[in-house]
């Protein structure tokens, strides 16, 4: 984990020394994974762009769409911030449970290949055997 900043001193949340941190991604926790299969897509996920893979520090695993919120403005403000969705408004509190305090990944692959020397280094049997060409190919 990366240095953690003292929550103590804080009576709001920080968002604008932040920057909007979470304004910017969409998490989704997933199954971790345990079959040939599931390995495999997790690999194709992360072969598309802004797309990365997370375990927290609870060992759950996430797919992370890096991506801004549209009601997020240049000056970090929320334009929404009267109607914004709950998850956003749940989002931080207690005050030190957010991203700005400390990072919530224990593990973070931004590529396939991150992903695949991950697996190999526990051992995991990730790759498919190829299948033999036919005469016809
Ligand atoms: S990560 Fe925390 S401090 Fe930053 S904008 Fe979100 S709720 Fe505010
Ligand atoms: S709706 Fe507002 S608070 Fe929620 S992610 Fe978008 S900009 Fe951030």
């Amino acid at each position: 984990m990366g240095s953690r900043k003292n929550p103590n001193k804080y009576d709001t949340l920080p968002c604008f020394e932040c920057g909007a941190k979470c304004c910017r991604y969409v998490a989704v926790e997933i199954d971790t994974p345990k079959t040939k299969k599931e390995y495999d897509d997790i690999r194709w996920y992360l072969l598309h762009e802004n797309i990365y893979i997370f375990i927290d520090h609870d060992n759950c695993w996430h797919i992370e769409f890096r991506t801004r919120c549209r009601s997020l403005a240049d000056d970090h403000r929320c334009i929404e911030y009267e109607t914004r969705p709950q998850i956003c408004r749940d989002h931080g509190w207690p005050i030190g449970t957010c991203e700005f305090f400390a990072s919530p990944y224990k593990v973070r692959f931004k590529t396939p290949e991150e992903y695949e020397r991950y697996m190999d280094r526990k051992k995991i049997d990730w790759r498919y055997k190829r299948r033999p060409k036919t005469a016809k190919e």
